[in-house]
């Protein structure tokens, strides 16, 4: 129990902002290789040097534990981080639970989401190699937003394909990206081979993450000044997220607590491991007994019910194969509202710690997830994204069950981003039209069905 009071925001001085992420890949050793996807062979740094600058490369396959980050990065890192941690006193009032409940909230940026941590660097690294333009996809459209942002910071160009049915559904997102001065284009595009050939067969194609990288990779493969930014999956990103924990550690210290549980929804992964790994860290190394749980849809259950294997990254084979829990490379999400979790697979280190059970996972259905939000939203007076809304529900579970045993533990979860643009979701659930979506067990079979052989 913490002896100390606890103030509803605690936060960190400018000068506390850390010094370094933090690197998992060093706590986990024998990390299976990406592999060429044409050659199926362990991919050289060279193979990726089209579409990533060096200094990326070298942090996606760095075993250093800590890696500095650059003093212009933490500069442009200060004008919204560090980002406070948050004492839900109303919520854990509302639930009536001993349990103490916390949330690192990332939505305070013009991007509206963790995104940005990573987004900047990206775009810090690629301007230092020269890049003029970085070309993306978006899903729900954080990060298309983020890198828009981060771009312009550098005085680069940014081009983002975004999900056809998202830009339909959030055209403030859009305009947003074109405020920032990014080119936005609704992918299925024409602009690519990836997206002509989708939409001859199907020109009312509405478009799906895998595509839109696949999109995304050829045009920076095409242009010499021209590179690729992924928001999610990759080691350097998750890398960059770490800052996320890295402070909540910090935050967390300053009144005397530690957490019993720590959960963040889980898409690709870089909001979870952000605020996990470091957590691991303390796991790993010095014997902490925190229980990490990985919270993602029911309609995409990728760590809970797909593959531990080798998988494409796209749908089109453009991008390294990876080993990672996957729902096959080809996956179709069904009609969710948390578009930022509808990717077929998950990090590899996510993947990874999860198969040597480190953490947990829970599958959570979308209308529950929307009670959580809004239970949320009424008590914290933050309206949480539909992907955070995910983390919302399983800490919510958690302190439920405090209640049921009188233990007072303490939670953390990481409040990715506000929804203040996915209101078309909560115009759904509010007007009773959102209805549950389980993963059919017979797609789950078909998907294993395309993974590459090894
Ligand atoms: C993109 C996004 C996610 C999911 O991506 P991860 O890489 O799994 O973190 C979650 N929450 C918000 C607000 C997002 O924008």
């Amino acid at each position: 129990m913490s002896a100390k009071h606890v103030p509803y925001r605690i936060h960190l001085s400018e000068k506390e902002l850390p010094e370094s992420w933090y690197n998992l890949r060093a706590d986990l050793p024998d990390l299976s290789p990406y592999l060429n996807p044409k050659t199926k062979e362990p991919v050289a740094l060279d193979d990726m040097k089209a579409i990533f600058p060096v200094s990326l490369l070298e942090q996606e396959l760095s075993t250093e534990r800590f890696i500095e980050i650059p003093e212009e990065v933490r500069e442009l890192y200060r004008s919204f981080r560090p980002a406070p941690l948050c004492r839900a006193y109303n919520l854990e009032k509302l639930l009536d639970t001993p349990a103490r409940i916390y949330y690192k909230y990332e939505g305070n940026n013009p991007s509206g989401s963790h995104k940005l941590n990573s987004a900047i660097p990206q775009a810090y690294y690629n301007h230092k190699a020269g890049i003029k333009r970085l070309a993306t996809e978006t899903g729900a459209g954080q990060w298309g937003t983020a890198l828009a942002v981060a771009t312009q910071l550098f005085g680069m160009e940014c081009t983002v394909y975004m999900v056809k049915v998202s830009a339909m559904q959030k055209p403030y997102r859009k305009l947003i990206m074109e405020t920032y001065g990014a080119n936005v284009f609704a992918s299925p595009s024409n602009l690519t081979q990836s997206g002509r050939n989708i939409l001859e067969k199907d020109p009312d194609y509405m478009g799906s993450l895998g595509l839109a990288i696949s999109e995304a990779v050829e045009d920076a493969a095409t242009h010499e000044d021209t590179n690729y930014a992924l928001g999610s999956v990759l080691n350097h990103v998750v890398l960059h997220q770490t800052i996320i924990g890295l402070e909540a550690i910090k935050q967390m210290e300053k009144v005397d607590e530690y957490p019993d549980i720590v959960v963040a929804c889980c898409g690709g992964g870089s909001n979870f491991g952000g605020l996990a790994f470091p957590f691991l860290h303390d796991k790993i190394r010095n014997g902490k007994k925190t229980e990490i749980l990985a919270v993602e849809p029911a309609a995409c259950p990728t760590l809970t019910k797909g593959r531990f294997a080798f998988d494409y990254g796209d749908v089109a084979h453009f991008t390294p194969i990876m080993e990672m829990y996957t729902l096959g490379h080809d996956f179709m999400p069904p009609g969710i509202h948390a578009g930022g979790l509808r990717y077929h697979g998950a990090s590899s280190l996510v993947s990874r710690a999860y198969r040597d059970g480190l953490i947990g996972a829970r599958s959570v259905h979308q209308t529950d997830v929307f009670k959580a939000a809004i239970q949320f939203a009424k008590s914290e007076l933050i309206l949480p994204a539909p992907e955070s809304a995910h983390a919302i529900r399983t800490a919510i579970d958690e302190a439920l069950k405090c209640k049921e045993t009188g233990e007072s533990k303490s939670i953390l979860f990481c409040l990715s981003g506000h929804g203040n643009f996915d209101l078309t979701a909560y115009e759904e659930y509010l007007s009773g039209n959102l209805v549950d979506v389980e993963y059919p067990d017979e797609l789950l079979e078909k998907g294993y069905e395309t993974l590459p052989v090894i």
